[in-house]
Formats: C-alpha cells, structure tokens, sequence
C-alpha cells in the first residue's frame, strides 16, 4: 500500500495536520489498521501499531520509519482486558501521551445460520469485535483525558447499520460498536474527547482474500460503485475523523461502501 500523497488542505500540507499528536492503531499490521496508521504516520502523528501479528506490526513500523515517520509496534490481543491497560501505559510512557486511537482489530469468525452458530464461534468474535472495542476505550479515554483530549474511531462496518447472512456475531458486533460509540459520545462531548465510527463496506483486504474469485466478484456487484473498496479509501475517512478538520462531528456513523447503504 502506498502512502496517501501530502496535498495542501486549507492552507496547512496535511504533512503536518497531527505533527506533535500520538496516535493508537489496533490491528495496525494489515488492512484498513495498516492504511490508517501510515495515513496518520503522513500526516504527521507518532503512531503506536498494536497488532496480535507481530510480523505484520513490524512491518508496517518499519515502512513508516523509511518514509520519515515515527511509530512503534506492540504485541496486543484486543480481547484481553489487562493487556490493554499495559499498553496503554506502556504508550503514554514512550511516547507522552495519546490523543487518537482508532479501534480497528478485527475478525470475521465462522460463517453460519444464526440456529448452526456454536456459542464458543460467537463469543470468539464478540470478544474481538466488541469487547475488544470496549476495553480499548475505557483506557484510551483515561490516556486520551491526561493528554487534554482526544479522537476516537472505531472501526464498525456496513453491517454495523444492515443485516447479513450467516454473520450472526459479526452483525451484532459491529451494531454494538455503533451503540457504544454514540453513548461514550455524548458522555464525553464537554471532555474533549470525540468518538465516531466508520463503516466500511467490502474493502479489498487479506480479511477478504480467503474468498475464491467469484465470490469476490459477486461481492463487488452488490456495491452500486460494482467494485471492492481499498484500505486507502477508509484509511482517508478515518485521518479527517481523527484530525481538528472534524473538530464539530462526534457520536456519528459514516459509512465508506461504494453506496452499499444507499439501497
Ligand atoms: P485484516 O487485514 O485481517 O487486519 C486485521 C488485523 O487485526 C490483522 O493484523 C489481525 O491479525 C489483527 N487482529 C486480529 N485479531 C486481533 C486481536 N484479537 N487483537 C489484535 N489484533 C488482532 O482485516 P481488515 O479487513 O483490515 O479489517 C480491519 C477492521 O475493519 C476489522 O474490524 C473489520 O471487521 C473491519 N471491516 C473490514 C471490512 C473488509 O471488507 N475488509 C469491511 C468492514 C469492516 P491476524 O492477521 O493475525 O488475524
């Protein structure tokens, strides 16, 4: 993936836009968290990846360190609670603090009829999904309110908004992401801290490239746009929300689908 270039944004390169801001990245190793954390990265952020894959984190780390950006990579299971916290710390001490976290770690979990789902299959991606979520914001918030306030995105889905087969958890999840996204919205609006989340429709990602060709084909004509979408594209989305240009837009659902939504 290659960077997004520096244009010019009212005035100001965007080179410069988060210069002195610290950023958190979860499931910054590959996909949409990859694209986002360069993304931030360019615009000038210091940017911690947590990642369960290392190798990915690293990576990504290293590209961002070639291009002249500052970032750093830890091991993190977004569905442990504690190791969170430990994370967190461990930012806020490297790096002095945390003003962006974008709350991207994710997975899709097995595909059956809600009736065929085995509880252990749907606590797996709940847990991810969106406890994961949870625990990442009650110690981002903390982090983020020692450091005078702060941007949360959190990475929900078009099927944060509509149904879809056999994705039982994964929908329920990512409707929950929505929810807690516009509670912990209102209740930290006069606290400085904005909290959004984005919902990508199908975006070209190694998440998507377990599937064989023609389903991906099909999948891309569900889209009016009749095309998949790049981590880019979401990455792009996900800097104006976490950048002073959406200094007024918190407790919202934006959906970056191609117009999935739109039928
Ligand atoms: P991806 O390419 O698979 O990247 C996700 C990253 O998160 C991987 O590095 C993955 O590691 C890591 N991860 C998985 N479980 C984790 C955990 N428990 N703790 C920390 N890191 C973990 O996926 P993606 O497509 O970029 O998806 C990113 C987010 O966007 C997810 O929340 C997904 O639901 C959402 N989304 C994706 C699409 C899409 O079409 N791709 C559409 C809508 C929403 P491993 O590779 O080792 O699992």
């Amino acid at each position: 993936m290659e960077h997004l270039a520096s244009p010019i944004f009212r005035g100001v390169l965007m080179s410069e836009v988060l210069i002195r801001k610290i950023a958190f990245v979860t499931g910054g190793g590959s996909g949409i968290g990859e694209a986002s954390a360069k993304a931030l990265a360019d615009a000038g952020a210091s940017v911690a990846i947590a990642d369960v894959d290392m190798v990915g984190a690293d990576r990504v780390v290293a590209e961002i360190l070639e291009n002249g950006g500052i970032a750093k990579s830890y091991k993190l299971d977004v569905s442990d609670d504690l190791a969170i916290g430990a994370v967190i710390a461990a930012i806020e001490k490297d790096f002095g603090g945390l003003h962006i976290a974008v709350n991207n770690a994710g997975i899709g979990g097995d595909l059956a009829p809600t009736g065929e789902q085995t509880p252990a299959g749907w606590r797996k991606v709940i847990s991810v999904n969106l406890d994961g979520v949870f625990y990442c914001m009650r110690h981002e918030i903390g982090a983020m309110t020692r450091s005078g306030g702060g941007s949360i995105v959190n990475m929900a889905s078009i099927l944060g908004e509509v149904g879809f087969a056999n994705s039982s958890a994964y929908v329920a999840a990512k409707h929950g992401v929505v929810g807690l996204t516009k509670a912990a919205a209102i209740e930290y609006g006069t606290a400085g801290i904005r909290v959004n989340s984005v919902g990508p429709g199908f975006i070209s990602t190694p998440l998507l490239k377990i599937l064989p060709e023609e389903a991906l084909a099909g999948i891309a004509a569900i889209h009016p746009m009749n095309r998949l979408g790049t981590s880019a594209e979401v990455a792009a989305l996900v800097l104006f929300l976490a950048s002073p240009d959406s200094s007024f837009i918190t407790g919202g659902y934006y959906p970056v689908d191609g117009g999935y939504l739109a039928k």
